[in-house]
């Protein structure tokens, strides 16, 4: 083996180090870096099988074209980089600008993330251009501009060390996010008296570390935290220095909450919960100074999830419990670099350095940092959206890169229907055969983890480093190098000359650092724009190789701030954090005598997301070998379906089949179906198609978690 190169783990948002090596024989040995300070040298069972997934078996290897016929043959990357330039021009003339659009992904680096956003914004002039990250966190990067003013994650890993309580919500940490987790319990083994409450409807792994588990009905999480709210306030709870010197909206707030939720006993009742346990919580909340709430998809992931997101941040402005070690609302996200692609505009709302498209004023400063010829007048379609209007012929060519929206979003059978209606699909992805690729006109081969070089942000703001330490397979390419040669092809040459990542990496930190120096309409004082690279502009070749993770923001006064808000300033113009008042909102479609039972979605341990590389290792496939649908005892009685056997799920929108199992922690009335097999692993396996298209009317999020569905044996009998 050759010396092991520092990288990080390409799977979820904990961003753990990882030593990569590869062999003279082709193995790769795979270690957790102990210098790393997400992970101090551990890593899960995914992060530590990423050696058995890097064969190229399946892999992309050379850009295809679909023949008029429907067969694919193999392309060089002029004709193919040709076509799609062409087309996309040709389009553009004829339709306009927003007849495009770009559906992008959490597992491209920064560097990916900035160029595609740069092209799609400010030179081809629309902000159709959206990220399945849309799917994850969305919710909270709402929450967190209403609440604080900018999208910024208050706090870091350590604050779940030291705190004294840990509430998590909506978050099966420990298949999830399995590195935070063993940090978490090996704190709670080390300290006395830490506890651990976990709010989800279901009984999960994490639960079996928790001293109280709350298993609310889905969709009552505003009421749960309206209630705890309206507790906090009566029982003296309140920080009223810190609430009178550095909020504003309490009164709406707890106005709301209390017609609400002012009486525990009804909030036990609609969150169908014990009233001890409630009030157990609601106390311990109170007593326990040192709290962090860390919440995820089954908070986000809900047509109410922007409000559940300021309904946990409410009571930690409250209390004032935030900015200050072992405290603070954790939002943890889901992708490699769900954040990275936050910092860099990747929402079809936003723009580079925590800008936003519908500000005027933020549009001129991007627009004269680029020197481009336009810019987008408008936020794009968010990703539900973006794929209806390729269906409606709106959108009539579509890049999608690295993702796999025919499994992954909700109504995938529309999905279907909108890649076959559209006129030119465009894939870079990784894999050959995908369910979404099947649409596919034009195919490029994109290097995968191993062989791109670039950075990613884990959910703590640290900025780490992905390096190379395999060859490029075939022809595949860098992302970030494919949009710069499409770019070229369209005639926006002059600025995509970027000679590798680290230039395009410099230039992303020169723009949040030319923003503090603009005059803007949010009037801000440039230290309360949070999103700060300035000190990482200069860095030369060496340095960015060189780069140690670092958490923003990183100027000359600061380097790697663990806390933000440590000063009780938020990136309001008034530097208030912002209570919102968040009446409770019942999920968007109720169960039915058609449709009685609720479909939760989720994760499992060892596999990620659509499997095209955690399907590859055996080891991993022995944790859970195939989809399955979770479901009580009761309700299989009821429905006439045995566990072991075959049964078929169907909602309003589509249908699977997979085996019943009783995993013993789920509610009556509801069932849960893992969110990974799909048609090239097994037939009728996408719940994707079950899933109902609703979103959260601020965040653009997709309610995942519930969703009316009937189960039947299979074959009908
Ligand atoms: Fe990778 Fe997440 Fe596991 Fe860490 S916890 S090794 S980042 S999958």
């Amino acid at each position: 083996m050759s010396g092991a190169l520092a990288t990080t783990c390409p799977y979820c948002g904990v961003g753990c180090g990882v030593l990569a090596s590869a062999g003279a024989d082709g193995g790769v040995s795979i270690t957790g870096d102990p210098r790393h300070p997400s992970n101090l040298g551990r890593l899960c069972v995914k992060g530590a099988a990423l050696g058995e997934t890097l064969d190229l078996q399946g892999r992309l290897l050379h850009p295809m074209l679909r023949e008029p016929g429907g067969a694919l043959r193999r392309a060089d990357w002029n004709e193919a980089l040709d076509r799609v330039a062409n087309s996309f021009r040709q389009v553009i003339d004829s339709h306009g600008p927003d007849a495009v659009a770009f559906y992008v992904s959490g597992q491209l680096l920064t560097e990916d993330y900035y160029v595609v956003n740069k092209l799609a914004k400010g030179y081809i002039g629309t902000a159709n251009i959206d990220t399945n990250s849309r799917l994850c966190m969305s919710s909270a990067v709402a929450g967190h501009k209403r609440a604080f003013g900018e999208d910024i994650v208050p706090g870091c890993y350590e604050d779940l060390e030291q705190a004294e309580l840990i509430v998590l919500v909506g978050s099966n940490t420990a298949w999830c996010h399995p590195v935070i987790f063993q940090r978490m319990v090996a704190a709670k083994e080390q300290g006395a008296g830490v506890r651990i409450v976990v709010i989800d409807p279901r009984f999960t792994a994490t639960c079996e570390s928790a001293d109280l588990h709350l298993p609310i009905k889905p969709g009552t999480d505003v009421w749960l935290f309206n209630g705890l709210l309206s507790f906090l306030f009566r029982h003296g709870a309140m920080d009223a220095a810190f609430v009178d010197a550095h909020t504003k909206g309490l009164v709406e707030a707890l106005a709301a909450a209390d017609a609400d939720a002012g009486d525990p006993a009804e909030v036990a009742r609609i969150c169908g919960v014990q009233l001890a346990d409630l009030l157990t919580f609601y106390r311990w909340f109170a007593r326990h100074e040192k709290t962090v709430s860390l919440f995820s998809q089954g908070v986000n992931q809900s047509s109410s999830g922007t409000d559940k997101v300021n309904s946990i941040i409410n009571c930690h402005l409250l209390t004032g419990r935030i900015g200050k070690p072992g405290r603070g609302p954790f939002s943890i996200t889901g992708q490699p670099n769900a954040m990275g692609g936050r910092e860099v505009g990747g929402l079809a709302n936003m723009l580079a350095a925590h800008m936003e498209l519908h500000d005027t004023v933020h549009r001129d400063i991007v627009q004269s940092f680029w020197d481009s010829p336009h810019i987008a007048s408008q936020p794009g379609l968010k990703a539900v959206e973006l794929f209806d209007a390729v269906l409606q012929g709106k959108v009539k060519a579509l890049w999608i890169m690295g993702t796999n929206p025919v499994v992954s979003l909700p109504d995938a059978d529309g999905v279907k229907r909108a890649l076959e209606a559209c006129e030119l699909v465009v894939c870079s992805d990784i894999v050959e055969a995908t369910d979404t690729n099947a649409f596919a006109h034009v195919l490029l081969p994109a290097l995968g983890w191993g062989e791109k070089n670039g950075t990613v942000t884990s959910s703590e703001r640290r900025i780490s480093r992905q390096r190379p330490f395999l060859p490029a397979p075939g022809g595949a390419r860098a992302d970030w190098q494919i949009i710069c040669d499409v770019a070229q092809r369209m005639g926006f040459g002059r600025d995509f000359q970027f000679g590798g990542p680290r230039d395009i990496f410099v230039e992303h930190a020169r723009l949040t650092a030319f923003r503090n120096h603009e005059p803007q309409s949010d009037g801000l004082p440039a230290a309360q724009r949070q999103l700060n690279l300035g000190a990482l502009a200069t860095l030369s070749q060496q340095d960015y190789d060189a780069l140690v993770p670092v958490q923003w923001p990183v100027t000359d006064e600061v380097r790697g701030s663990s806390r933000m808000f440590a000063d009780g300033r938020f990136a309001h113009s008034d530097g208030r954090a912002r209570f919102i008042a968040t009446p409770g909102r019942a999920p968007a479609h109720a169960p039915d005598a058609e449709y009685p039972l609720v479909l939760n979605t989720g994760r499992v341990r060892d596999q990620w997301h659509t499997m095209t590389r955690t399907g590859k290792s055996s080891r991993l496939a022995g944790h859970v070998s195939e989809p399955y649908i979770d479901m009580h005892p009761h309700d299989a009685l009821r429905f006439g379906v045995r566990e072991g056997e075959l049964a078929r799920v169907h909602s309003r929108w589509g249908a699977m089949v997979a085996r019943v199992r009783h995993g013993g922690g789920i509610l009556v009335g509801h069932v849960f179906v893992p969110i990974h097999w799909n048609d090239q692993f097994a037939s009728d396996a996408r719940v994707g198609g079950l899933v109902n298209p609703v979103v959260d009317p601020v965040s653009g999020e997709p309610e995942f978690k519930h969703t009316p569905v009937m189960v039947e044996p299979f074959p009908v009998r």
